[in-house]
């Protein structure tokens, strides 16, 4: 007899069984893939860690969730720089004056804003013109906030390629999150601290998931009624409308189908992402994986690499769900299926699928560590 039974050792459900047995309770993981980790798992490819269901990059301002963390596995200082490429040209990102200075050839703050106002003033003519005060999509929020030079090479394509839908048929907050900075900083993150495990994610879901009793390919739903006989309390970190049986119909996820390379040099592309920003080319972008973990010279001692195209795809079903799609009808969906997730005494629903929620790594660690103190 377990405290809990855990379905889903991803990083939800690997952080509540490592604080639940700290407090002394039983826990039982289990998951229906042949490893644990969920989503941050790693595969080891030619000595390289290949983040096998996407690039992850940790990254948190909160002092807690980060010493919490490194308490368990040490990070190391890679900081997330992505480089875009539209044709032959190469931009920094985030949207910075390295990304200026190659667009436009400005060199001072002064000068980029010029640029983008000059820019600016057209869209917002043009919806003064058409009596709009808000920005109604995506494609007007993003020529606000940079202009068309930079919205039509480095944000349209890409954005479209990722989202599969029109910019025009977007809503405007998915932008707004991309810093726009007047300095010469290409450091991808606001957050204070970032990194990635030293020796990989796998160590973090290991140190997290000592000492408790994991069972892999293990499908909760195959044995629903013995699995919740065997425990007190249920927290569940899979998909909510499928633990209701879909009853009130399919909440709709985008995914990404990966193309894992192994080529036979050293290095690829001298970054760890890059990003395809053109619409003609069908991959979003491609991941260099030896980049997360060495650094400089480091980088040639293994002769091989391994890179990872992403082609951002419509979801169906068997396919892995990754992003949750925050419109209309599946927001009203998931409010349906959570009021009767709010009905359960017994089952806690956590995470990426049973909050329908895009979290990121530290907001769920975070999320878990309230949870003990709450109670
Ligand atoms: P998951 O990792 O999905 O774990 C859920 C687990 O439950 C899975 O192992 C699954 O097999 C198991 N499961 C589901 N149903 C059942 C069942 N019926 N029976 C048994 N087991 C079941 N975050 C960052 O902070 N930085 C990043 O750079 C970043 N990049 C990302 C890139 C991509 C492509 C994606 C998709 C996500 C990214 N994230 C990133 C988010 C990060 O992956 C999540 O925050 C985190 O993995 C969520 O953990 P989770 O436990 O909620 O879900
Ligand atoms: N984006 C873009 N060009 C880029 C990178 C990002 O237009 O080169 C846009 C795109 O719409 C994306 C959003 O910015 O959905 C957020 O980007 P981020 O990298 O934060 O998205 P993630 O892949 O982490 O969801």
């Amino acid at each position: 007899m377990y405290d809990y039974l855990i379905v889903g050792s991803g990083l939800f459900g690997a952080t509540f069984a490592h604080l639940a047995r700290k407090q002394g309770k039983r826990c039982l993981v289990i998951d229906k893939r042949p490893h644990a980790g969920g989503n941050i798992y790693c595969q080891d490819v030619e000595g390289i860690r290949v983040h096998q269901y996407g690039a992850h990059i940790f990254h948190t301002s909160n002092r807690r969730v980060w010493d919490f963390v490194n308490s368990l596995v040490e990070f190391n200082r890679y900081t997330n720089s992505p480089v875009a490429r539209y044709g032959k040209s190469l931009y920094n990102l985030p949207f910075n004056m390295n990304t200026f200075y190659q667009m436009w050839g400005v060199t001072t703050p002064q000068e980029a804003m010029n640029k983008i106002e000059e820019q600016r003033q057209e869209v917002l003519k043009r919806m003064q013109s058409e009596g709009i005060a808000q920005p109604r999509n995506l494609e007007e929020q993003a020529l606000l906030l940079i202009g068309s030079d930079i919205y039509e090479r480095l944000i349209k394509g890409y954005t479209e390629k990722q989202w599969g839908r029109k910019c025009t048929d977007l809503p405007a907050f998915i932008i707004k999150r991309l810093p726009v900075r007047f300095v010469y900083d290409n450091n991808y993150f606001n957050d204070r601290y970032q990194g990635i495990p030293i020796g990989g994610y796998n160590r973090l879901i290991e140190a997290l998931l000592k000492g408790v009793e994991v069972r892999l390919n293990t499908d909760y739903f195959s044995h629903r009624d013995e699995f919740n006989a065997l425990a007190k309390e249920v927290v569940f970190t899979g998909k909510i409308d499928e633990f209701y049986d879909y009853r009130f119909g399919n909440l709709e996820y985008r995914t990404v189908r990966f193309e894992h390379e192994v080529l036979d040099m050293p290095n690829y592309q001298g970054n760890a992402v890059v990003n395809y920003t053109e619409a003609e080319v069908p991959y979003t972008r491609i991941i260099e994986h030896k980049h997360f973990e060495s650094f400089g010279e480091e980088v040639y001692q293994n002769p091989k690499t391994v890179v990872s195209k992403e082609y951002s795809t419509e979801w169906q079903s068997g396919m892995e769900p990754y992003y949750p799609v925050n419109d209309e009808r599946n927001s009203l969906l998931y409010q349906q299926y959570k009021q009767l997730a709010d009905q359960e005494s017994h089952v806690i629903f956590g995470g990426r699928l049973a909050e329908y929620k895009y979290y990121d790594m530290a907001p769920i660690v975070e999320r878990v560590m309230r949870m003990f103190e709450e109670n």
